[in-house]
């Protein structure tokens, strides 16, 4: 039997849904949540998204800035900006659309976001606060993952989950996030020997690699769930980082792409975006 699609698109919609009703909820009582978005330089994928966040803003009703700026942007012009942003009452959540230009520092710059509006999750604070068990802004692509997994009932506690990918902003908070639900996890990535061996223990196989279709059927268990991450171009198409006809025909469940952990990734920055307005508001709020 072919396995079941879990479709993102359609949890994310429900996740929107949610919270429209909370951001009418949240203006009734005077509070207008509010998202900067800042955009370095012309790269065309991160055009794109930056779009669909301020799409997705307006859809909600949430406030929201786009800030394009030139290539050429300094370090200092940069922190400039975000200074200004840290002290904005109107703004309750501020991301700066990676990678940024060469030039520029970006550690530096994630770490000069108040962790407060730090609603990507990257700040080394909100991070820290993750390993604790105790994320404030869980990064937004592996909270949408949870997402998927919570919604569709897939059964965490216990599970054998394994990451493969370990980057700081999928693999590792993915990592994080699973262990707090009590599945035992193993990380991989590109110097772990025998890949094949250890992806075929998972319950739960979390790709997050950024090659195409590299994940095949034999390095997946028969029940498998699979949760594909990776967004590629292939012949000019958009790929995950599993190849999904032959996977989906072991897998029990699979997440598509595109369809699958994409728009849950905006749906979850929807969400740390209304939490931090509700948190600078709580003294006021009846919610
Ligand atoms: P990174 O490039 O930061 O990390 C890739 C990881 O994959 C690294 O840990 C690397 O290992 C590992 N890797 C590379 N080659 C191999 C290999 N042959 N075998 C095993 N592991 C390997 O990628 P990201 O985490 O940022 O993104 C991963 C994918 O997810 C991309 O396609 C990206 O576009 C997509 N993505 C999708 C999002 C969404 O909303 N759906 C959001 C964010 C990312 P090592 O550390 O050893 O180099």
């Amino acid at each position: 039997m072919p396995a079941k699609i879990l479709d993102g698109k359609a949890i994310a919609q429900s996740i929107i849904e949610e919270l429209k009703q909370e951001v009418i909820n949240l203006k009734k009582q005077g509070v207008v949540p509010g998202l900067a978005v800042i955009l370095v330089g012309e790269n065309p994928a991160s055009k794109v998204y930056v779009k669909n966040k301020a799409k997705a803003c307006e859809n909600l009703g949430i406030y929201s800035e786009t800030l394009l700026l030139p290539e050429s942007t300094s370090q200092n012009e940069l922190l400039k900006l975000i200074d200004k942003l840290n002290q904005d009452n109107k703004i309750h959540g501020i991301l700066v659309q990676l990678p940024l230009p060469n030039h520029l520092n970006t550690q530096n710059i994630m770490e000069h976001i108040l962790p407060e509006k730090d609603v990507d999750g990257f700040h080394p604070v909100n991070l820290g606060k993750l390993v604790m068990g105790e994320a404030l802004f869980p990064p937004c692509t592996p909270q949408g993952i949870m997402e998927i997994l919570k919604r569709t009932s897939i059964k965490i506690q216990g599970a054998e989950a394994v990451i493969v990918g370990r980057s700081n902003i999928v693999g590792k908070p993915v990592a994080l996030m699973l262990l707090q639900e009590n599945a035992t996890v193993c990380m991989c990535h590109s110097k772990t020997k025998n890949l094949e061996e250890v992806t075929r223990r998972a319950d739960i196989l979390v790709v997050a690699i950024g090659r195409a279709e590299m994940i095949k059927a034999s390095m997946v268990k028969k029940g498998a769930i699979v949760i594909d991450v990776g967004i590629n171009r292939l012949n000019d198409k958009l790929a995950g980082d599993v190849d999904f006809k032959e996977v989906s025909k072991v897998a029990s469940e699979i997440t598509p792409v595109p369809g699958g952990v994409g728009p849950l990734t905006i749906a979850m920055l929807m969400k740390n975006t209304l939490k931090s307005a509700k948190l600078r508001n709580s003294t006021v709020l009846k919610i």
